[in-house]
């Protein structure tokens, strides 16, 4: 039987996006992260973290302090995610051509773990994450802050709270 799956995005998702850091020190898991996490990897889900990072393709940051800072907020999380795809191009320059809302990260993640997406579910606070989600077959669950713009159409669920969104995961509200 193939895998279910929670994939998230990371800055603004998980953890609070300070734009193109490369600072572990300077990671801060967003509320309810660290719960919501461990209740969907309780409920059999395996985490999978995708996100773009720019900064790298950028010329800013270097992939290794990318790990870092991943690595950090799995030190935070109290856990490990079962993947991690990050893609480091810049907007304008597309070497590995995988930057979300391309599928491509989920869709390998898919391969790599044997997931079936169909159900598992695609976890972001922009509208490429949604797309990515949607275009890869995943259900979406946006993430809202309160500067965010009006919530993609294309979101299964849309909530200013992680947790909530995990209890709708969960299927429990
Ligand atoms: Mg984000």
């Amino acid at each position: 039987m193939k895998n279910k799956a929670v994939l998230f995005d990371r800055d603004d998702t998980l953890i609070v996006n300070i734009p193109y850091n490369g600072d572990p020190q300077k990671v801060k898991l967003l509320p309810d992260a660290k719960k919501a996490c461990h209740a969907l990897a309780q409920a059999g889900y395996l985490l999978i973290l995708v996100t773009n990072q720019s900064a790298v393709g950028r010329g800013l940051i270097s992939k290794d302090q990318v790990g870092q800072v991943n690595s950090k907020v799995e030190q935070h999380l109290g856990l490990s995610f079962d993947g991690i795809y990050c893609c480091f191009d810049a907007p304008n320059n597309p070497v590995q051509g995988c930057r979300k809302p391309s599928p491509v990260m989920i869709q390998q993640a898919a391969r790599d773990h044997e997931i079936d997406l169909g159900s598992s579910i695609f976890i972001g606070d922009k509208e490429s994450d949604i797309q990515a989600g949607h275009r890869a077959g995943c259900r979406t669950a946006l993430i809202t802050h309160p500067h965010s713009p009006p919530p993609s159409p294309l979101a299964d669920y849309v909530s200013s709270s992680l947790w909530e969104i995990c209890l709708w995961i969960l299927d429990a509200i």
